[in-house]
């Protein structure tokens, strides 16, 4: 028995299924999870003494590898001075300045701990600036583990939500599929609403750009309706460029949400938007919002030297490359099964179905069995891919092209030992 079956079974006495988010489980996909040891760079080492190469990097966050020896610095300097203080500190203010700098369309932010506290507090600021109540989101769009966001796509056309776990109340929440325009419009005239939620790429059905048009096309019927705009940025920011999808597409939202990449592997997000908006928040205005570890240091230094990091000449242009690199090796793999792949950026998925999906009704086509077993066999060749169809892959800033050969030929390799 491997050291990791053992620890998923003495997990499984003291934690539900073994893991502290569900997805980790493995449970779409074949075998036991890894249990991890540490990380270098963009390896992982399990406590087997397996090495993978990590095309997940945390689900996001790690961009540039695990345990970089400047971010490991700034955390340990951090840290020597205090873990939290619950009051302000020059860090948050240049942490802020240095956001707003990068992020367009944002003038202020307020920093939390994580993605799902960020697109909670940016619908609250939503609903309360408008006075409305309804919102609406977009089938298979993931925003976090909060009950307005956690409906399910029931039916594919847009209808009012179920939610999609017991548990949840979402009756202000409207649902459309992505890259519908047409639904999302008659759920407007329809209703009051307060704010359309989307992810600009989506990336948590598997990897679905938007279609020429829809972003903007988004932007245009909020303003005819008088409703906001929030890019849930969770995934994108400081990914697809370093302004995120609103600098890649051009599009402006009115809120943006961040997380992942902004900690640099620590608990950090944010939410932020125009100056007037977000003076709708507590202390100045009557939106109430907070966190006892909000604006924390030791994710603070982390956050900040990553961005900084990521400010360096040449990063975009490199994970572009990486992107269009691995995307070029995989395709004749992938074509020799009859199957796709999308990707914009660093983010790609191969999905196990003819023609790449466009909404989340036709991602829930794929052969997920052949999916989950895949997954395992690209494992067992050394690389460590997200454990769902339903996710893209993270591709970090430090591959090298002799890597780029190594993965697509092991993926390659896996295709075949389980499709032919
Ligand atoms: C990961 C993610 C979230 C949730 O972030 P957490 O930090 O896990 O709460 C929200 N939105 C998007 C788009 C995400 O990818």
């Amino acid at each position: 028995m491997s050291r990791s079956s053992e620890l998923l079974e003495q997990s499984r006495r003291v934690i539900p299924g073994g893991v502290n988010s569900p997805v980790r489980a493995f449970l779409a996909v074949e075998g036991e999870p890894p249990f991890i040891a540490r990380g270098e760079g963009h390896h992982l080492i399990d406590v087997d003494g397996n090495s993978y190469i990590d095309l997940v990097g945390s689900w996001g966050p790690l961009i540039l590898g695990h345990a970089h020896p400047a971010v490991v610095e700034a955390v340990q300097a951090a840290m020597a001075l205090g873990a939290s203080f619950g009051a302000p500190t020059e860090r948050e203010l240049r942490f802020a300045e240095l956001v707003t700098s990068i992020v367009p369309n944002v003038d202020q932010v307020r920093m939390v701990s994580s993605g799902t506290e960020a697109t909670m507090h940016a619908l609250r600021l939503a609903r309360g600036a408008t006075g409305r109540q309804a919102i609406i989101k977009l089938d298979g769009c993931y925003h976090g583990a909060h009950d307005d966001v956690l409906v399910s796509a029931g039916s594919g056309v847009a209808t009012f939500a179920r939610p999609g776990s017991p548990g949840i109340v979402a009756t202000a929440t409207l649902t459309a599929p992505f890259n519908d325009l047409g639904a999302v419009e008659r759920h407007l005239r329809e209703r009051e609403v307060a704010a359309v939620i989307v992810e600009p790429v989506a990336g948590n059905m598997g990897c679905i750009p938007p279609r020429p048009g829809y972003l903007q096309g988004l932007r245009d019927l909020c303003d005819a309706h008088g409703a906001l705009l929030i890019f849930d940025e969770v995934m994108t920011g400081f990914r697809l460029a370093r302004g995120g999808a609103q600098e890649l597409f051009g599009v402006r939202a009115d809120i943006v949400c961040m997380g992942k990449i902004i900690g640099g592997g620590l608990p950090l997000a944010a939410f932020g938007g125009s100056r007037e908006l977000m003076q709708n928040l507590s202390p100045v205005g009557s939106v109430y919002q907070g966190g006892t570890l909000s604006g924390n240091p030791l994710a603070v230094a982390a956050g900040q030297t990553t961005l900084e990091l990521l400010g360096q000449p040449g990063v975009y242009e490199r994970l572009g490359e990486i992107g269009a690199g691995l995307e070029q090796r995989l395709a004749p793999h992938v074509a020799r099964y009859g199957m796709s792949m999308a990707r914009v950026g660093s983010m790609l998925t191969v999905f196990f179905r003819a023609t790449a999906p466009q909404d989340f009704e036709q991602a829930k086509e794929c052969d997920l069995a052949a999916f989950g077993r895949w997954h395992r066999a690209c494992l067992d060749r050394g690389v460590y891919l997200p454990c769902s169809q339903f996710e893209t892959a993270f591709l970090p800033a430090t591959l090298t092209n002799a890597e780029l050969d190594r993965i697509a030929s092991a993926m390659g390799d896996a295709l075949d030992a389980v499709m032919a």
